[in-house]
């Protein structure tokens, strides 16, 4: 097939089909315009000739340049692979290609590619050398880098430089017998600041922290952003333990310092610090952990605070954890708690509990005894678990780890609807005095905003007047968060339901608070009852709270009673009520029954 030709010239046509060499000239021009810098070199590497270009890269006069080598432009770094690939002297044997740094007279750096090619015109001229100008993709490379080990937000080195970090200085201890040091530091609260303040506060919350820790700490330590409102430190070259607690006490004073953002109510956010020192044999994810496992036990126990790792915490933690991973289960089997569908995993949400499911958790009943009428007028709730390996775990073991891992609010709920529900009950079905419930509210359930709500329609739902219940909290949950807690029991106390402090004289609640908190029942911690054995000092203690309870018009009652003669002096002291193992332990809701039907206390 033929194809429509186009029409040409017969010059044109020539041009096409037979190429002409560069002519001199057009090699010139390309020589003196190319931005290529060029330089022809003799066999020791010095200049013959360069282009235009060259000196204009290198930022040198013409006259500078010829004559010398180009080492001679190179920061001392680079000189000697410059001068070893552009001169025969110096070994060179070939065409090389390498990147090299050349400095101008203005200080500037000019990052080059540099090709060099061995070239035999004549006998002067050995090489060519041809410098590509390298600086502005370096730069963009270098800036790749720095994103890909800094955190956007704070310009922290981020998790994967502060490991390599880490990972370095351990490698260099074999050389340098200093010790060193990592740091994990968690704010306190932070959630609060972005739930409540909102996002751009919390970022600019985070700015400020990294900017504290950058100042607490010295040039030659890393502080990193790991994530979230997690940060850690590398302190190096401390000659102790006490170098990096000295670090720690200067971060805890830093972060002590109100933050005030965009006319904000001055925030403060603590941080929790747990310290790993380096003892010559951990690997890097092992100080890591530790150093993580420390600041854990710093969040329990030291809020605010730092804790240096010590290898006991790593198996409490383990213990602590398979506790947790039980407890959850265990809340799963007795369908507390839904158990996370594969979409939503982490997601619990609380079933409507249904009584009749078959559960490892109890609730056993403790009688309180009316010393005027002798009467079980009261019980107490308390919560059971009966693991299937592990046998009965003592609340005081599973109730602060369902605190800690979140999972008291499902409990906790669960208690108190199985309270109400078998309150309702007995004051239903049977004849004789009412019965009132008491039941423990753990800190963690009184700083929830639904508890109010959740408390009606379970009084609702169960039918338990609200005057038979009473809701026992311990000192120390009322002092957290006092001015929202005072709110929200002002708003229990609207419902007719009663409040008794738990444990009394143990916490450090201040008779002011006593009077500002809507509070009905004291309850004498056992401390005090066992002292009435021990010593005499039980017996002023005691007399001083009831002195203090009459005032303030409080019922009170004594916990912890296991002998007759305490039991004697409790009443000769004025106390209104007595709980203890002299009565019998917790029970279960049917021996509990059989102790009301039996009428007045055995005492
Ligand atoms: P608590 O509220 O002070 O409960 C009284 C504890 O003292 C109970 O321990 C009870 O068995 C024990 N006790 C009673 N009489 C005597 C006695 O005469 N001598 C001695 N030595 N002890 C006596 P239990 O049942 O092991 O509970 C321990 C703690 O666990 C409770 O202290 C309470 O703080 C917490 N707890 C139990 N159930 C719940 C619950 O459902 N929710 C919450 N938040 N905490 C609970
Ligand atoms: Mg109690
Ligand atoms: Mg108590």
């Amino acid at each position: 097939m033929r194809r429509p030709s186009r029409p040409r010239t017969t010059k044109a046509a020539a041009r096409a089909v037979t190429p002409a060499e560069p002519s001199p000239d057009y090699l010139r021009a390309l020589y003196d315009r190319t931005t290529l810098g060029i330089a022809l070199l003799d066999h020791a590497g010095v200049i013959v000739h360069a282009n235009a270009a060259l000196t204009l890269l290198l930022g040198q006069e013409p006259a500078a340049v010829a004559g010398s080598v180009l080492a001679n432009f190179c920061p001392p770094e680079d000189a000697e692979l410059v001068r070893a690939r552009s001169s025969l002297a110096h070994g060179a044997q070939g065409a090389a290609t390498l990147d090299a740094r050349f400095v101008r007279p203005d200080g500037t750096i000019l990052w080059g590619l540099l090709s060099i090619s061995p070239a035999d015109v004549d006998d002067r001229v050995r090489f060519t050398a041809i410098l590509q100008d390298l600086t502005e993709r370096k730069a963009h490379e270098a800036h790749l880098v720095h994103q890909a080990y800094h955190d956007p937000l704070t310009s922290l080195a981020n998790r994967e430089l502060f490991r390599e970090r880490v990972s370095h200085a351990i490698a260099s201890r074999e050389r340098d017998p200093s010790t060193l040091a990592v740091m994990l530091l968690d704010l306190d609260h932070f959630k609060n600041i972005n739930d409540t303040q909102g996002h751009s506060v919390g970022d600019r919350m985070l700015q400020v922290v990294a900017r504290r820790l950058k100042s607490a700490t010295r040039g030659c330590d890393t502080v990193a952003r790991l994530g979230g409102d997690e940060f850690a430190i590398l302190v190096e070259h401390v000659d102790a333990r006490s170098g990096a607690e000295t670090v720690a006490e200067r971060v805890v004073a830093a972060l002590r310092e109100p933050v005030a953002i965009d006319g904000t109510r001055a925030l403060i956010t603590g941080g929790s610090i747990g310290i790993a020192v380096y003892t010559g044999i951990e690997t890097t994810d092992e100080l890591l952990r530790n150093a993580d496992v420390a600041m854990y036990e710093s969040k329990l126990h030291a809020p605010g605070r730092w804790v240096v790792f010590d290898p006991s915490m790593h198996t409490a933690l383990i213990e602590r954890v398979t506790l947790e991973a039980d407890l959850r289960q265990a809340l799963e089997r007795s369908q507390l708690l839904e158990r996370p569908r594969l979409e939503e995993t982490g997601v619990y949400r609380a079933y409507e509990p249904r009584p009749a499911v078959s559960t490892e958790f109890a609730v056993a009943y403790q009688p309180i005894v009316d010393l005027v009428t002798g009467q079980v007028s009261s019980v107490e709730a308390l919560a059971r678990w009966a693991h299937p390996q592990r046998g009965d775990v003592s609340p005081e073991v599973f109730i602060p780890a369902a605190e800690q891992c979140g999972l008291i609010a499902v409990l906790g709920r669960w208690v108190l609807r199985e309270a109400c529900r078998q309150g309702a009950a007995w004051n239903r079905d049977r004849a004789g005095p009412a019965i009132t419930v008491t039941v423990n509210l753990s800190a963690k359930q009184l700083a929830h905003d639904e508890l109010v709500s959740e408390l009606e329609s379970i009084l609702h739902e169960t039918g338990l007047e609200p005057r038979r219940l009473i809701l026992e909290i311990t000192e120390t949950a009322i002092m957290q968060n006092a001015e929202a807690t005072l709110a929200r029991l002002q708003r229990i106390k609207q419902l007719g339901v009663g409040l008794a402090i738990d444990d009394f004289g143990t916490g450090y609640s201040s008779l002011s608070y006593l009077q500002r908190f809507p509070v009905d029942v004291v309850k004498i911690d056992r401390v005090f009852t066992s002292r009435l054995r021990t010593n005499g000092d039980g017996a002023e203690v005691i007399r001083t709270i009831l002195a203090l309870a009459d005032l303030l018009d409080l019922r009170t009652i004594a916990e912890g009673v296991e002998e007759a003669s305490q039991l004697d002096e409790l009443r000769a002291l004025g106390c209104d009520a007595v709980q203890g193992f002299l009565y019998g332990q917790p029970l279960t809701a049917s021996e509990v029954e059989q102790v009301f039907a039996a009428g007045a206390a055995p005492r």
